[in-house]
This record gives structure tokens, sequence and C-alpha cells, in this order.
């Protein structure tokens, strides 16, 4: 058998790649502040920005009046790569250093414990954090119970290491799901210390945004949905006017012919119903493409869909090419994005774009596009 060789695809790149489009990321922010329009938007940006990588997202997000991260360390991050934006910590601080990091950079920490409290209540700092007051009012997760948060507001508000304005915040449990009650429930918890306190608060991530606009009050804080997934159960974000921010690809890199009742990879859990072409892409659980993808989970082979069969392993995975005769090694591969969307990968993988976006590895090739 002889091949020919383009000698275009000699330099080609056919590994992985992760394409960020950061046009649908400021399309989405503004969709975002189109639904909540009496609101200023905390963008988050924890965890890497959800795998899209901070600075080019924080970057892509400059019209957003603050961003949210989990912990100092990723603020502390963020200051020395020269962002000036007013940031938020969504943990607070877990120690002396890092509240002396967030009084130095002038970093928000939310405070939701009493040993935050008195760490706060017992140190001197040159310069006052200004902080957020977090109540649990149902998800009991973190945050001051409704009955200790009037006390701890007072706490902080007389706190000479607290600078003000001090603003209210809680997190919804079940704001995804349209059809639960606990949203309510938790809105009617907090409303008496809205009332009473006074100030600004925040409650909503990107499914209150969305789905419940009597949240929205002062500040929103959407994640998701910046990335271009829906937040809300069964959701699309197409459906919702967003676009998909990444678009992971790969390439074809082997073609089998392969005959009937042979076993496709390891445990050789999937058999050939007939004879057939498999192909081979470039990319598996060690780019962050789930293991527990199943055989049927669909991918894009030159736009078109077709099923995964077999297991994926960790720098590979195998596709059913019976619709595509026609496909050769080098052709492209799309795992989710632009085309195919992320929730559909996460539906069959039993899990969350959330965590499909987090999971992209190290390996994985990040290249910035721009499009419409
Ligand atoms: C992660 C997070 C958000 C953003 O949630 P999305 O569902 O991604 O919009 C908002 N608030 C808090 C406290 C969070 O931890």
């Amino acid at each position: 058998m002889t091949i020919t060789i383009d000698p275009e695809q000699r330099h080609r790149f056919s590994g992985p790649e992760a394409l960020i489009d950061l046009s649908a990321a400021r399309h989405n922010l503004d969709l975002a502040r189109a639904m909540a329009p009496g609101s200023k938007v905390i963008a988050v940006i924890k965890s890497n920005a959800y795998g899209h990588g901070v600075l080019r997202m924080a970057q892509a997000l400059e019209a957003a009046d603050a961003f949210a991260l989990a912990r100092i360390e990723e603020a502390v991050r963020l200051r020395q790569a020269g962002v000036g934006k007013q940031l938020l910590t969504l943990e607070g601080f877990f120690n002396r250093d890092e509240l002396d990091a967030a009084s130095r950079y002038q970093i928000e920490p939310v405070v939701s414990t009493p040993q935050q409290l008195s760490l706060l209540q017992q140190c001197r700092l040159q310069h006052p954090v200004c902080c957020w007051l977090k109540v649990d009012t149902g998800m009991h997760r973190l945050g001051f119970s409704v009955e200790q948060a009037v006390a701890a507001y007072h706490a902080l508000r007389r706190c000479a290491a607290v600078r003000p304005p001090l603003r209210l915040m809680t997190h919804l449990a079940c704001a995804d799901d349209l059809q639960e009650q606990a949203t309510e429930r938790q809105l009617q918890r907090f409303q008496p210390l809205i009332d009473g306190l006074g100030g600004e608060v925040s409650i909503a991530n990107s499914a209150a945004l969305l789905a419940w606009p009597q949240t929205h009050y002062h500040w929103v804080r959407p994640g998701i949905m910046l990335y271009g997934a829906s937040p809300l159960i069964g959701g699309r974000g197409e459906t919702q006017g967003l676009r998909p921010v990444m678009t992971l690809t790969s390439h074809l890199i082997a073609i089998n012919q392969c005959q009937r009742g042979e076993a496709i990879g390891y445990g050789g859990s999937w058999r050939c119903p007939e004879s057939m072409p498999v192909g081979v892409v470039a990319i598996g659980y060690g780019d962050g493409y789930p293991r527990h993808a199943p055989s049927g989970t669909p991918l894009l082979v030159n736009g078109l869909r077709v099923p995964l069969v077999g297991r994926v392993s960790m720098d590979m995975l195998t596709v059913d090419l019976r619709t595509q005769p026609e496909a050769s090694v080098g052709d492209p591969v799309v795992l989710w994005g632009r085309g195919l969307p992320a929730e559909e990968i996460a539906e069959a993988a039993e899990t969350i774009t959330y965590q499909l976006f987090c999971g992209v590895t190290q390996r994985v090739r990040f290249t910035e596009q721009a499009i419409g």
C-alpha cells in the first residue's frame, strides 16, 4: 500500500487544541448584562476561568464590573499580572497571611465563617479590606446562618480591619431547576436580612440570572454562561442566545478497516457489528476528554456527527466511520464547542459542562480566536 503525504501536512499540528473564541465571551457578557440590566456584573473566573485561561478571559471580559475567584492565590496572581479590577474571593481567606495579602492587593474577601470573623477582629491592617458577608440561606455549604448573620454583620461593621461598604451575599443551591421550590424558600429566608440590614446584595449565579429575575438585586455573579454553556438542567446555551467560547478539537491519526465481530480498544468492550472503518482520534482522558463517555457519544468528523465506540484511552479514542467512508487521516475532529454543544457531551458522560471545561489539561494547546 502506498500513501502519499501532502506536503502541506508536513508541519501541521494534529494534536488536541482548544480554540478560545474571545468574541463569544464578550457576546455572552453583553447578554448577561441585557438580562440583568439593573445589576452590576461580577464575572466568575475561578479555576483558571473554568479551564479557559484566566488571563485571556480577564482581558476578554474587561467590561465586567468585578471578577470573582475562589481563593486569594488566584486573585494575587491576577493582580501581579496587572489586572486592576475589583476582585472578590468567594472562599474569603484561609489564614492570616492570606488576609494580609487581601489587604496588600486590595482583594475583597467573602466572609462566611466565625474563624474568618475573629481573624479580622484580631488583626491590624494598614489598608482595611472591603468584605462581603455570606449568609447560608439553605445550601448548607458556606455562610453564617440567618440567625448568626445580624450579629456577624454588626461585628464586621465595627472591625477596624474592615472598610465599608459591607455587602450581603448568598448562594442558591437549586437555581438550575425551574421546578424546584428551594429557590423561593432561600429567597424568603434572605428577605428579612435584605430589608433589615440594607446595603448592596448579590444572589444570582448564571442559572438565577437567566431564570429567576427576582434574584438580580445589585450584583449578579455569572460564571458558566459567560463560557457559553447553559446552567439550566437540560438546557442548551444556544437556545438562550449564548455562544460557545471553547471548541475542543483534534484530528484523525489512523483509520482501520475492521471486520465484523472484531473488538475495539481496551477491554474489547465494543465489537464491530459488520465490516467497517474505525477512526482513531488523537485525544483522550489525558487531555481531559471524559473516560466514562460511553459508546454513542457524538463527535464531529469533518463537521458531521459520528459516534464514539469503545473505551476512551489516555491519548486516543475511536469512532465509527461507517457514515463517512471518505474520511481520511488528518481530517479535523470536534469534541465539543461550535456545532456540538458541550452540554450534550456532559449529559452523555453523566457530568456537567463545568467539569468538562475545568478538566482540559495542560497538554492541550490553547489558541485564541475572535470569530464574528
Ligand atoms: C462558582 C460560583 C458562581 C458562578 O456560578 P455559575 O453557575 O457558573 O454561574 C457564583 N457564585 C458562587 C458563590 C460560586 O461559587
